[in-house]
This record gives structure tokens, C-alpha cells and sequence, in this order.
């Protein structure tokens, strides 16, 4: 391991008291009735970072009385596009002008490095940005070509109450794929972020009773799965739940929601593959594989958790990449300089390692790491950055989620097996190619069975584009004018002009 860039314990101050989290329900921060409450510790630092309110159904069933409430009295659904858009730009504003205090909690409760904790909330306020644009410009359609005594028009409403579930690996900003913009539509929410990363949400519902939002529009219930998820899924008053997280939970979510019929958006799982011809700039492409690989310490639903790489190059290019990874900076999120930090609980990181005993067992070959990292001065979990080579597409390794620093390497000859590999799969989120020439990134392109599909890059996202999963990776879509869609009704409204329409009855 001495030959990996390993950051030891900065030392740095961590808040002298843990964060209190409460629920918002109806514009107040309440306690649960029975006094219950969770905790969180740093994965990184071990220290208590915060103690919150643990809901059950009576705090879930309330939240949702009051979303369902302030609804039904119009004072966000029915107000114009023009101040709902005002206030998202506030609450914009007050993000970035608590970036810094933000971005700790955020650290401290998901693991992840301080410097991309600032570039994610940072960049969640351009996500309230974009959103408050697409409100102004929400609108329908007209029909004018009904008949002469005709009119049609299409109407674009809000779904009414949206449930919003999120997982811990990027809370603040999933948070920000999702509430800006069913706000931006009209709808009024209730939110559950992960039990493992409650704070930045607690911290949003704060920045926007600051905002004016009205009581009642954005409610916030803390807490498990079981009961509050599973309440905000099967209750007969909410219209709509959006949820980010595992493949597992979604298909829950989905049978529970099934008994009232409520729509249901989904972000799920990922097993995103990365092609590489030998025509390609290889060493742009072995950055972006190492950067694919280790961003949130491979946490991530978009992490390029397996590479295909042409036979003719596969040996020289996994030397690239092994060479680059002994350079990423492993170790205390709380360190600027720091660009992998701490897996989120001790059973991840053991389930991490599982399945990198599991592939060496079955004849793959690990080329770097393989094992927790132990990093000075910290007794929180950790694991090294892993190539593992000669892995075949049966492999578990290759097909299911890993969720940690852990490549797994496989080889093609032709665009067709790649494609065919690439495609034998249950998820279907991105997928990436890396070729000079044009043709193979485009037919690449169109025959991968993924949401989105990177050409010579990584993992490139903007506000504009829209995001979202094919197959078992979801259903739905967010971001973009797409990502407003999801979240509004709509409405056919035929109207006679003029003379009364013709008798039926003869
Ligand atoms: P998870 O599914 O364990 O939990 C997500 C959320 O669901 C949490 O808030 C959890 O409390 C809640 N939940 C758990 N059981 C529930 C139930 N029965 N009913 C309702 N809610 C329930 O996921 P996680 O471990 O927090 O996050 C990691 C997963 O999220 C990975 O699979 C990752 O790929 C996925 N993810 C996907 C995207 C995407 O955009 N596609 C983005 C980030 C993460």
C-alpha cells in the first residue's frame, strides 16, 4: 500500500456539538411524538456528527396532511410561474451563500471529499436556477384546427403531492434533481432523505422557511424505509412518488404504490460500461476510466464500474490505469487536496471486499489494491483503489452494482461482442465509447441499451440534458425540460365557440 497517495488525518476541527435534525411539518420543526431519534457517525472519523428525529407514520401521515392541505388551498399550485420562479432563485441564492457550512455536514455524514461536497451544493444551486426558468415557461398546447366552431387546448397542471425519497450517496444534490423541479411545476412535496445522510436536507427545509416558502409546500419527515418510505408510497393522498436509490427498494416502491395508482418516477441502479478502441486518445480515455472508477469512491449509480477494452490494447491500457490510480488521493474527506474518502458503513465496505475475493476465486486477476485501506490517523472504513483484470461477463463482479473502487476489466475484438456484452445486462443507465472515428462512437450510440451514453468523455451532466434509466435502472426521467414533465398532469380541454353544438336526440 506504500506505494498508493494516501492523505492522512488532517486533524482539522470537526462542530463541536452534533446537528439536531427535526421533521418540518406544515412550517414547523418538531420532534417525533415518542421522542425517538437516530443517530450518524462520520464513516470517516467515527465522531457523532448528528442526532435526528426518528418519524414514524403519525409524523408521515401528518407531513402529508399538511402538503395535501396547502395543495388544495392553492397558495403555491395556483400561484403564477413568475413568483414561484422568484423564489427558487432565492433559495438559489442562499445556497451558494452557505456552500461551506453545508458541505461539512455533508462530508461528515457521507464520507465524500470536502472539495466535491462544495462542488456538488454549489452546483445544486444551478439546478434551482434551471428549474426556475422551465417555470416561467411551463405551458401546453392549442389545437386550432378542430373546425371552424372549435377550439382545443391542452392543459399542463401539477400532479398535486409528491413524495420524494433519496438515497445518501449524493443527497443534497438528488435532492436538487428532484424538488426545484416538482416546485417549478406546482406541486407541493414531502421528503425523506437516507437514515445514513439527513442533515443537508434538514439544512434545505431550513434555507427555504428562510426563502418564504409558504408552511406546508416542502415538508420533511426523518427517518427508515420502514415505516416512513413505505408510508409515503402507499398513501392514498399523495399523487406521486419520486425516488432515488436501489433497484431493489424501487421494485418495493413501485408494488407499493401500485394500490393507489400513483405515478412513480425512479433513478435506480447502474452497471455503466466504458469501450475502448485502440484508435482512441488512450490516455484521455485511462483518466477518464480512473475518474469513472473512483468519484464518490465508486458510490455512484453512474460509476464506470466495468471496462471493455480492445484485446490489441488491453495490456498497455490496464499499465495506464494502474499507473494513474496510485496517484488518486485516497484518505480524509475533511482535506482539500483529498479525492476519495471513506465508504459509507462497515457492511459496505465488507460486501466491497466480498466481491473482490468472490472474482479472484473464480480466476480474475487483481493488478492493484484489492483490500480495506488503512488510513493514518483514522479508524473509520475505507477501501484501496482496485483493478481487477481477466474478469468474464458471468462474473458477479461484472453484472451487479459493486458500489466501491473496484474496476473490473474485460476484453472485445469487434463492436459487435462489445455491444452484445455491454447489452447483456439488467441495468441500463449509461454507457460510454472511446473511438477516433465517428461512426463507431454513433452506432456505439444508438445500439447501446443505456439513458445516456458518453462519446470521448465521462460522465458529463448539465441541467439541460435530461438523465435517467433504461430497463431495471429506472423509469422516468430527471432534469431538463423532461425532468418537469414527470411532475405535471395533463388536462384535454375541448371548447365550442359560438352557436351550441348540434341536437343528438332526433
Ligand atoms: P436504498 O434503496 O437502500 O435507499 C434509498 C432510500 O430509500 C433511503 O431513503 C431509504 O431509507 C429508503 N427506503 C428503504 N427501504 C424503503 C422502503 N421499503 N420503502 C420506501 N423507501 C425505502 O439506496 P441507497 O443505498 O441509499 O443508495 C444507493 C443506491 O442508489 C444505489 O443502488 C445507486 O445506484 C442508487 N442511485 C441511483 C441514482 C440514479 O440517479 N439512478 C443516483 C444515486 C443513487
Amino acid at each position: 500500500m506504500t506505494d498508493l497517495n494516501i492523505i492522512a488525518a488532517t486533524g482539522a476541527p470537526l462542530p463541536a456539538q452534533p446537528f439536531t435534525g427535526r421533521h418540518l411539518i406544515g412550517g414547523d420543526w418538531v420532534d417525533s411524538a415518542d421522542g425517538a431519534t437516530f443517530d450518524r457517525h462520520s464513516p470517516a472519523h467515527g465522531t457523532l456528527v448528528s442526532r435526528s428525529a426518528q418519524g414514524g407514520e403519525a409524523e408521515t401521515d401528518a407531513a402529508v396532511a399538511a402538503a395535501r392541505a396547502a395543495f388544495d388551498a392553492g397558495v403555491w399550485s395556483r400561484i403564477s410561474g413568475k413568483e414561484r420562479a422568484a423564489m427558487l432563485l432565492r433559495v438559489a441564492d442562499l445556497i451558494e451563500a452557505n456552500v461551506d457550512e453545508i458541505s461539512v455536514w455533508e462530508t461528515l455524514e457521507s464520507g465524500k471529499p470536502i472539495s466535491q461536497s462544495r462542488g456538488e451544493v454549489g452546483g445544486a444551486a444551478d439546478l434551482w436556477r434551471y428549474a426556475a426558468s422551465l417555470a416561467r415557461t411551463l405551458k401546453g398546447d392549442s389545437h386550432n384546427t378542430l373546425g371552424e366552431d372549435m377550439l382545443g387546448v391542452i392543459l399542463k397542471e401539477p400532479i398535486g403531492v409528491v413524495s420524494i425519497i433519496t438515497p445518501w450517496n449524493f443527497p443534497f444534490w438528488i435532492l436538487s434533481q428532484k424538488l426545484p423541479f416538482a416546485l417549478a411545476a406546482g406541486c407541493t412535496c414531502v421528503i425523506k432523505p437516507s437514515e445514513m445522510t439527513p442533515t443537508t436536507t434538514v439544512r434545505m427545509g431550513e434555507l427555504l422557511v428562510e426563502a418564504g416558502m409558504p408552511a406546508g409546500v416542502v415538508n420533511i419527515v426523518l427517518g427508515h424505509g420502514l415505516p416512513v418510505g413505505a408510508r409515503l408510497s402507499d398513501h392514498p393522498e399523495v399523487d406521486m412518488v419520486t425516488f432515488t436509490g436501489s433497484t431493489a427498494v424501487g421494485k418495493t416502491i413501485s408494488a407499493t404504490a401500485a394500490g393507489t395508482l400513483k405515478k412513480v418516477a425512479l433513478e435506480l441502479g447502474g452497471k455503466n460500461p466504458q469501450v475502448i478502441f485502440p484508435d482512441a486518445d488512450l490516455d484521455g480515455a485511462a483518466d477518464a476510466v480512473t475518474f469513472g472508477v473512483y468519484f464518490n469512491a465508486g458510490e455512484c449509480c453512474n460509476s464506470s464500474s466495468r471496462i471493455l477494452v480492445h484485446e490489441d490494447i488491453a495490456g498497455a491500457f490496464i499499465d495506464k490505469v494502474v499507473a494513474l490510480s496510485r496517484r488518486v488521493a485516497f484518505g480524509d474527506p475533511m482535506d482539500p487536496q483529498t479525492q476519495v474518502g471513506a465508504i459509507v458503513t462497515p457492511e459496505h465496505n465488507a460486501k466491497i471486499d466480498g466481491y473482490v475475493r468472490q472474482a479472484e476465486a473464480a480466476g480474475a486477476k487483481i493488478c492493484l489494491g484489492g483490500g480495506v485501506l488503512t488510513v493514518p490517523g483514522l479508524d473509520g472504513q475505507f477501501y484501496q483503489p482496485t483493478v481487477v483484470a481477466s474478469v468474464t461477463p458471468d462474473m458477479p463482479i461484472a453484472r451487479d452494482e459493486v458500489f466501491g473502487p473496484v474496476l473490473s476489466v474485460l476484453t472485445f475484438r469487434t463492436l459487435d461482442e462489445a455491444l452484445a456484452i455491454v447489452n447483456d445486462a439488467t441495468y441500463g443507465l449509461s454507457a460510454g465509447v472511446w473511438s477516433d472515428s465517428i461512426h463507431t462512437c454513433l452506432d456505439f450510440a444508438r445500439r447501446a441499451q443505456a439513458g445516456t451514453i458518453w462519446t470521448n468523455t465521462w460522465m458529463d451532466g448539465f441541467p439541460e440534458m435530461t438523465f435517467g434509466g433504461m430497463k431495471q435502472s429506472g423509469q422516468g426521467r430527471e432534469i431538463g425540460s423532461y425532468g418537469l414533465e414527470e411532475f405535471l398532469e395533463i388536462k384535454t380541454l375541448a371548447m365550442r365557440i359560438g352557436k351550441t353544438r348540434g341536437p343528438w336526440v332526433r
